[in-house]
């Protein structure tokens, strides 16, 4: 992660309050469960609940959503702001299906930190492995939240050496869970020297904390019966010894993780883990970007589309693009400069996600979501600014691992098809590419589960039955060189070569001979797996 340099003063109130993240999880680990609770000690709705009621209201609308439920998966992200102490949070919904990695890839460039959230039972999951390496590749801080402590779980000291074990990161405990299961009664706080205990007759209820003076204060032998206080008092004092002490240095730079033990249901250890994000940050950083990088302090706004998402309401064509601040102050009407097509935008109405309700943002800040209702101008990777011609990178796309070709059942819908295709394109749901020879068009995804999902949202959103087949490509590599070596190629190489839906050349691949030949016969050629977006 970029640094600001220490002597540089520091962050204007409202940008420094900003704590952008996301939760990474394995399936069931309960992110859906801490995310209302945020919400419920972030004041932002009554009761917990409304998430997910909410959510499943909007399933049933639609077969497609109908999958989604049954499948168990969220396909549809969003990013959610609501305010706790003296933060301003924004909290970025990650696709949850590993077939969707490429999208939660991108939903993670647009945030500063993220939550992993474990199952005290199960610890690190396949899943969770695989979105903390994508957040490796950033460095991004990590903070660890061990959930369902009122269930039997492992052991405390079990559960660290897994984590440092697994992700190679070392972990520094922040609160020690007090009894599991049945016997669960709370957390010491190890940064405050608190006690913190879990009330079980209201899950809606924010936990009470008891101040102590460390580990000797007679009140804990009121609070705790004798078998659990001995138990705590060893294992802390072996945590002090053998762990090591939170460092934010290292915490930022993604070497180090803070973990609280809690019970999401029960409201228990969310309030902990929200002062810490607020209190560790970070708060916006810098973000890479060409021809320099972006400080969130800079007076100018600028920012990135780092998902679209289109038919968020579907008796509308529109697309809602969601947008990460980078810097500056951004007020309702502003005159926007979109980098790649060099056009000016007045973005008059600016969607921020309160709570569960969307509302027409007045302004936002550096660190700040906001979606851009559009329709179709805008698509991932792209830039707007206040004139400058900056690109943000590191937001990549990468070459499908699965291709085939679609076709409409009736031929007659081919025009209706080539818009349903390109709409998903530029969603970033799936690639295009239109062969050079033949007509039709062979469509790359990443997981085999898409597929299902592009038939269905097609049928769905265009009335269009499509059939996928088998292609005779499995593979897919961006291609460029020297134009003259390219030509000539492209010439030669006809059948393998096809257009993606930004009209960069793509050679199809059979095998992993075919690239192993093009290296070796073309070496002025670059074939690339992934594409920055531009
Ligand atoms: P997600 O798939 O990660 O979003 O997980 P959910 O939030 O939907 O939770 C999965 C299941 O675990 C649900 O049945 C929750 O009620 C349950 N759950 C969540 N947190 C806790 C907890 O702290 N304790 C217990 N016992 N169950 C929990």
């Amino acid at each position: 992660m970029l640094d600001r340099a220490d002597n540089q003063p520091a962050l204007p109130p409202e940008i420094g309050r900003r704590r952008t993240f996301a939760i990474i999880s394995h399936p069931d680990a309960g992110k859906t469960t801490l995310t209302e609770k945020f919400l419920l000690y972030g004041g932002a709705i009554q009761m917990a609940g409304q998430v997910r009621a909410k959510g499943e209201a909007r399933r049933t609308r639609s077969d497609f959503m109908k999958m989604e439920q049954d499948r168990g998966i969220s396909v549809s992200a969003s990013a959610m702001s609501f305010e706790f102490d003296r933060w301003w949070f924004n909290l970025v919904d990650t696709p949850g299906h590993s077939d969707f990695s490429e999208d939660t890839y991108r939903t993670l460039t647009a945030v500063d930190a993220a939550i992993m959230v474990i199952d005290g039972a199960k610890g690190v999951e396949s899943q969770t492995r695989k979105l903390f390496e994508v957040c490796r590749m950033r460095d991004l801080p990590i903070l660890t939240f061990c959930n369902k402590m009122d269930r039997e779980s492992r052991d405390t000291f079990e559960i660290i050496d897994e984590i440092q074990e697994l992700l190679a990161l070392d972990v520094a405990p922040a609160s020690w869970p007090i009894g599991m299961g049945r016997e669960f009664l709370g957390c010491y706080d190890m940064i405050n020297d608190r006690l913190e205990l879990m009330d079980r007759a209201d899950r809606n209820v924010k936990a009470a904390s008891i101040e102590m003076k460390g580990l000797d204060d007679p009140l804990l032998d009121e609070k705790i019966p004798p078998h659990l206080l001995e138990k705590l008092r060893e294992d802390v004092e072996m945590a002090r010894e053998l762990l090591p002490r939170f460092d934010a240095q290292a915490f930022h730079d993604g070497s180090m993780t803070p973990i609280w033990f809690g019970s999401a249901i029960n409201s228990f250890g969310v309030r902990e883990l929200m002062a810490g994000i607020g209190n560790y940050g970070p708060p916006p950083q810098v973000r890479p970007a060409e021809p320099r990088q972006v400080s969130a302090d800079e007076s100018k706004v600028s920012g990135f589309v780092f998902k679209v998402q289109a038919n968020m309401d579907p008796k509308h064509r529109d697309r809602v693009a969601f947008l990460r601040l980078c810097s500056g102050h951004f007020t309702r009407g502003m005159k926007l400069h979109h980098v790649r097509t060099k056009k000016p935008m007045a973005v008059s109405n600016p969607v921020m996600f309160l709570a569960s309700e969307r509302e027409i943002a007045e302004d936002a800040w550096a660190g700040d979501i906001i979606g851009i209702p559009n329709h179709g101008q805008l698509r991932i990777g792209d830039a707007l600014t206040e004139g400058e011609d900056l690109r943000f990178t590191g937001i990549p796309s990468f070459a499908p691992e699965l291709l085939q070709s679609v076709r409409a059942a009736d031929p007659m819908k081919a025009k209706h098809l080539d818009k349903a295709l390109t709409q998903f394109a530029e969603e970033g749901a799936a690639k295009l590419f239109k062969p050079m020879i033949g007509s039709g068009w062979i469509v790359g995804v990443v997981g085999a589960l898409q597929f299902e999902v592009l038939a269905s949202r097609i049928e769905l959103e265009y009335g269009l039955p499509v059939r996928f087949e088998p292609s005779q490509f499995t593979s897919a590599r961006w291609i460029a060189g020297p134009k003259d070596k390219l030509e000539a190629f492209m010439k030669v190489n006809k059948g393998h070569m096809a257009e993606d839906h930004d009209g960069d050349p793509v050679y199809l691949t059979r095998l992993q001979w075919d690239i192993d030949r093009v290296e070796r016969d073309f070496p002025e050629l670059r074939l690339t797996a992934t594409k920055e977006m531009h």
